[in-house]
């Protein structure tokens, strides 16, 4: 069986790559990849999977599911891009459309490398060789508006036994990391207009609120816990100097290791904005456009997906890409690595140092990041929350490439990344037919969950009255889209 799950994903990896460099070209933004996310749809459904899509309210969200017994496993896929990363399959910066987005996180390896496991599976249940269900879940938005957070809310994961996913890396491990939660919120702040030079003194400027606010921001980190994160950008500013500005509008994200903890700084940030507002003369009002929890772990899954990756072993590079490679690498901000690295408490990473001067990560390393906190977030935690789960890297870039950047666009259109995905999609399938054919790990995993779940139990960071901030992106990206 181990054998022929990874012989089929080998003799069927053209489909996939085809799939995936289609993806990259859409280089869709999230809550819109419509032709990536019918492009999934297309292939589970020719594939012989139930397919449901648009689902929780997303409209680029689907479902493929075969299978009717137990367990049921969960594949995560994601498929969105990022805006501004434009670039051709080149070691030096040349964008394909000067502004437009880019994979810049991979997630075009993402999807396809799951569509792949979650077929070899569906395979081996339709010749009777497997028992259990196999589901598909094509998540979009990890980017901006945390689609599985909104397919959690949606109770979508409430027959799931497991979840598993993974995602590009410049390493190959099981992910291990928490990551942190986010708060995901605009504030629009209303004033009143008048002639700028004329009659000022009429005026109320919505942008002078905006601008204080993020002054008391900055005071405020300060004053927060040392692994919080406050980030903005101004989206909206006014439309000429000599007209005070009647709104305005700043975009805000909250981090922190843990939930509460967000919230605790939240609660903090909306002070600042009110104060913005009462000193200026303006209202303000709060759009909550998402957010995330950071992530569970569980170590039986992690411990499966580590026995996966070191019997598949690492993706194997050629000569070819290691010359391209080391002519990108030229391009990387200089001690990237090393500053990177220097982030991560010593004894949570596997003596990275050592690959400074590699070109890729040609091994697979420890479990990376037990009990250690990655900046950045993803809706994989709230995931975590509902369901057993692990995720784990493999090298899709060299070594050192910054996340969100030209450089792991150009790497995820290419045999760099289409070898690391082949390797992620063998990773799945092997521990997916492992849990089917093994009781006793899906038990475990879920025993493990439980004991977790009953000590601190999901907060969901969106509330009820939610839902999917679609109209608010589209404008946002009306200049992109
Ligand atoms: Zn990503």
């Amino acid at each position: 069986m181990v054998i022929e799950i990874q012989k089929w994903i080998e003799d069927n990896k053209e489909q996939f790559i085809q799939i995936s460099n289609e993806v990259w070209q859409y280089a869709e933004l999230g809550l819109f990849e419509t032709k990536s996310s019918t492009l999934h749809a297309k292939i589970l459904e020719e594939a012989g999977f139930q397919v449901t899509k648009g689902v929780a309210g997303l409209p680029t969200a689907i479902i493929g599911t075969y299978g009717n017994e137990d367990p049921v496993i969960g594949i995560l896929g994601e498929y969105d891009a990022l805006p501004g990363l434009s670039q051709q399959i080149k070691p030096v910066k040349e964008p394909v459309v000067e502004g437009a987005p880019g994979q810049g996180c991979g997630h075009n390896l993402y999807g396809a490398a799951c569509l792949a496991a979650c077929i070899v599976i569906k395979n081996k249940i339709e010749l009777g060789e497997l028992k259990g269900t196999i589901r598909y879940y094509g998540c979009p938005a990890e980017e901006n508006a945390d689609g599985k957070g909104w397919m959690v809310k949606a109770n979508l994961f409430d027959d799931v036994d497991i979840s598993l996913t993974w995602h590009p890396w410049d390493m190959n491990y099981v992910l291990a990391t928490n990551f942190q939660a986010i708060y995901n919120v605009v504030f629009q702040f209303k004033g009143r207009t008048a002639h700028a030079a004329a009659d000022p003194f009429n005026g109320r400027s919505a942008l002078d609120a905006v601008e204080l606010m993020n002054v008391g921001c900055n005071y405020l980190r300060e004053h927060i816990i040392s692994d919080g994160r406050i980030h903005y950008v101004i989206t909206q500013g006014g439309e000429a100097p000599n007209i005070v500005p009647d709104k305005a509008e700043v975009w805000y994200f909250v981090r922190a290791p843990l939930l509460e903890q967000v919230e605790e700084i939240y609660s903090r940030v909306i002070k600042v904005a009110e104060g913005a507002a009462m000193m200026t003369e303006t209202e303000v009002k709060t759009v909550f456009l998402g957010g995330a929890a950071n992530m569970l772990p569980n170590t039986t899954l992690e411990d499966l997906l580590q026995e996966k990756m070191e019997d598949i072993g690492p993706p194997v590079f050629s000569d070819e890409d290691r010359l391209f490679a080391h002519e990108l690498k030229k391009s990387f901000p200089e001690k990237y690595f090393e500053n990177l690295i220097s982030t991560i408490p010593q004894d949570g990473k596997p003596h990275f140092e050592r690959f400074k001067n590699k070109d890729f990560c040609d091994e697979i390393l420890p479990i990376f990041g037990r009990g250690v906190t990655q900046g950045g977030s993803t809706d994989v935690g709230d995931v975590s929350w509902v369901t057993p789960l692990a995720q784990f890297a493999t090298a899709c870039a060299a070594i050192g490439t910054p996340g969100h950047s030209w450089q792991l666009v150009s790497q995820a259109g290419m045999h760099i990344g289409h070898t690391g995905m082949l390797q992620a999609a063998k990773v799945l399938a092997l521990a997916t037919a492992e849990l089917m054919q093994n009781p006793e790990v899906v038990k475990k995993a879920q025993q493990e969950f439980e004991n977790q779940i009953k000590i601190t139990p999901y907060s969901c960071p969106l509330s009820d009255d939610l839902v999917p901030p679609i109209e608010y992106y589209r404008r946002i990206y009306n200049k992109h889209v």
